[in-house]
């Protein structure tokens, strides 16, 4: 080994789903919108100020944080933009666990906690779902460094009711607790009902997911004026033009697209719900998903061969080969047409399946 070889960063990287060429495929692997953004959002790119991007971007954002304070009901100096939530959470990692206490979250959750924890040098501790694959809220009545759970859960689904997550708040006055709420508008309930009570809580947000825009990257946290500056003196301290000129001025647009927004949710939700049904009279089982997903196993098809299946047919699923996880699939919902085509499929898979 060369000496400036030991000298390098040993890390163990998040590995993202899979981003195949071409067209007739069917995506339901990474959890994208299967809608296009709204309508202000495709007007204001065409209307794009190209000489402006000579200059540097407003470094605090003010455009996306003012519109954001405004459509939560929060002060400016509530709100922190960054680039994905993945970029406000590993900030928000970075700022907030410092202790010699390990952090805590789940052991089934989203992956990327355990590799920032790992980057930073953080200590952490997972706390086993229970059978059901739910938060045990008590679990985290314990000493720690933070707290840190997406809510609905990551890959599950399962949504964590209010007055939990305010248990868990209650338990926990003397850390931050980050709840990590990417897929909270397919309908749970967001903890930013809980900002007032609790200096200590931070909620992470993206328009990753319920507002199309994975390939804008634009994240965002709320949480009291005391969080956020400790959250901008860790940004200014790396890199302070962390927002770009058109994530800037069309993430605006898509706040501004309430009606489409809502229009888009409505169909993911309903097309969801049918999907839930058509699963279940396929002999699936799957923990009851809030998210734009669903996470399902079949009673007697394993999920290897079915992933397997499904991509020769380039149906993209999510699958992880991990203990506990590696008999289900997580499956985006996708448009109407592209989840019928998933059905007929399945359907074929399963009923001409011998073991
Ligand atoms: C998708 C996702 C994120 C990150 O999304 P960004 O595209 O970086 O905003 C964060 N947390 C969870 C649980 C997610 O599923």
């Amino acid at each position: 080994m060369k000496t400036w070889e030991k000298n390098i960063r040993k890390v163990v990287p998040y590995v993202p789903g899979e981003q195949p060429k071409g067209d007739k495929l069917i995506k339901l692997n990474t959890n994208e919108n299967p809608y296009p953004p709204g309508p202000g959002v495709s007007r204001a790119l065409g209307a794009m100020d190209f000489e402006g991007l000579r200059k540097y971007p407003d470094p605090a954002a003010r455009a996306l944080t003012d519109c954001l304070a405004e459509y939560y009901g929060v002060g400016t100096d509530q709100v922190f933009v960054g680039v994905g939530s993945d970029d406000v959470l590993a900030t928000a990692f970075l700022t907030f666990f410092n202790s010699e206490k390990p952090i805590l979250f789940p052991d089934v959750t989203y992956s990327f906690y355990k590799v920032w924890a790992e980057l930073f040098g953080i200590p952490y501790e997972t706390l086993p779902l229970d059978e059901t694959f739910s938060i045990r809220p008590e679990d985290y009545y314990k000493e720690n460094g933070g707290v840190i759970f997406p809510n609905p859960n990551a890959p599950t689904g399962l949504f964590l009711g209010l007055s939990q997550v305010e248990e868990i708040l209650r338990h926990n006055s003397d850390g931050i607790v980050i709840v990590d709420e990417a897929y909270i508008d397919f309908g749970g309930q967001s903890a930013l009902k809980l900002l007032a009570q609790y200096e200590n809580l931070l909620v992470v947000q993206t328009f990753s997911k319920s507002r199309s825009l994975a390939g804008l990257r634009i994240g965002f946290a709320i949480g009291s004026p005391r969080l956020i500056a400790a959250l901008n003196d860790v940004k200014y301290s790396y890199n302070s033009y962390t927002m770009n000129l058109p994530s800037l001025a069309l993430g605006v647009e898509a706040v501004r697209d309430e009606e489409y927004f809502q229009e888009t949710i409505k169909k993911i939700v309903s097309t969801r719900e049918k999907a839930k049904k058509r699963f279940r009279e396929l002999g699936f089982s799957f923990p009851d998903s809030m998210a734009n997903f669903i996470f399902a196993s079949h009673e007697k098809v394993p999920a290897a061969e079915l992933f397997s299946a499904l991509l020769r047919e380039k149906i993209y699923v999510r699958y992880f080969p991990k203990p506990r996880l590696e008999n289900f699939l997580r499956i985006t919902i996708g448009r109407e047409e592209e989840m019928e085509a998933l059905f007929v499929f399945l359907e074929e898979q399963v009923s001409g399946w011998k073991p």
